[in-house]
């Protein structure tokens, strides 16, 4: 900024991902490269922001010189709640992980959805969801944010299966109330999942269990079969306790770097109005991947 408080004409946008913490967030790589690559001067950055302090950040974004963020763990719902103007989407999950400044009116949108979607399709040629059925892992916000697509994607049945049953219950309910979808809770361990999981095409982790490699799987083999489809949302590591449980019962198994990067690639073409460089943002995630895993070991 100059001594006037204006940005000079050839400063470049900032854009960035909001959450807390933030280190570990491959974003900064995949956007950067995705700037470059079609030659606009933009900066992606990542900013450590405390959930009570948010708002206060939102509130400024547009003082700041902040032309879009996206939101990451813990702020999702609370972007959700502080923003006015959202799309569709972002209403139904009640979830926002992207947001566009324009001149300081802000925009919120929810891409996850979108992005487990085109990465279903990409990893398990899933072109269609009709009449499937699903066993959800989880009730937090990424379940929540891809529930109700799910539902409206034309699923026969929703398995919900999360640790505080109680969230699953509220999920499963909101979930029914708007659309066709039956839907069932089930008790999160291997017994319960066992009993379903005939009836099962594909069942998704959107669990945090399986961010650190000596996590208990949600779970194990003994309760999976050959030939499921198992998509885990974590995608570092990139074999988790899950996938290699899944591995074992003869599944067939993706993590969720596909849904990292499709979302991404959704939240660049909002910003920018431009078609985002898929194969670009693939191989900067890739790398970005492979160094952190090679930091860890
Ligand atoms: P969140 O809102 O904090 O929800 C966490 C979920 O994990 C809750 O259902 C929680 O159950 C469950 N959980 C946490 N620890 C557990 C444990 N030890 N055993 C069993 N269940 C446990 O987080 P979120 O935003 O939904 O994110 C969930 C995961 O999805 C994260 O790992 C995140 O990295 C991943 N994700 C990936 C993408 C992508 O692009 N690939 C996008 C979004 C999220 P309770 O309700 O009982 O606490």
């Amino acid at each position: 900024m100059t001594s006037s408080g204006q940005y000079p004409k050839n400063a470049p946008e900032i854009y960035g991902v909001v959450g807390y913490p933030v280190n570990h967030s491959l974003s900064p790589g995949m956007h950067n490269a995705a700037f470059k690559s079609l030659g606009i001067n933009a900066n992606y950055l990542a900013f450590e922001i405390k959930p009570d302090v948010l708002p206060l950040f939102l509130k400024q974004l547009n003082k700041l010189g902040i032309s879009g963020v996206n939101l990451t763990l813990p702020h999702k719902e609370i972007a959700y709640k502080y923003l006015r103007n959202m799309s569709k989407e972002a209403r139904e999950t009640g979830t926002v992980n992207t947001i566009k400044n324009t001149n300081g009116k802000l925009f919120g949108e929810s891409t996850d959805a979108y992005g487990l979607l085109a990465s279903l399709k990409e990893e398990f040629k899933l072109t269609s969801l009709k009449n499937k059925s699903i066993l959800l892992l989880g009730a937090g916000g990424a379940a929540s944010a891809v529930a109700g697509k799910l539902a409206s994607s034309g699923i026969k049945t929703l398995y919900i299966a999360n640790r505080t049953q109680e969230k699953a219950v509220r999920l499963a309910e909101k979930t029914e109330s708007s659309s066709s979808t039956r839907c069932f809770v089930i008790p999160l361990d291997d017994k319960a999942v066992s009993m379903v999981i005939s009836d099962v095409d594909l069942l998704i982790n959107a669990t945090s269990s399986g961010l650190k490699l000596t996590d208990k799987p949600p779970v194990t083999w003994s309760a999976l079969r050959k030939g499921l489809l198992v998509y885990d949302m974590i995608y570092n590591p990139p074999i988790t306790p899950l996938l290699k449980e899944a591995k074992k019962a003869g599944a067939i198994c993706a993590n969720g770097l596909g849904m990292l990067l499709h979302q991404g690639a959704r939240a660049f073409t909002i910003w920018t109005g431009k078609k985002a460089p898929l194969t670009v943002m693939r191989n900067a995630l890739s790398k970005s991947v492979k160094s952190s895993c090679k930091q860890k070991s």
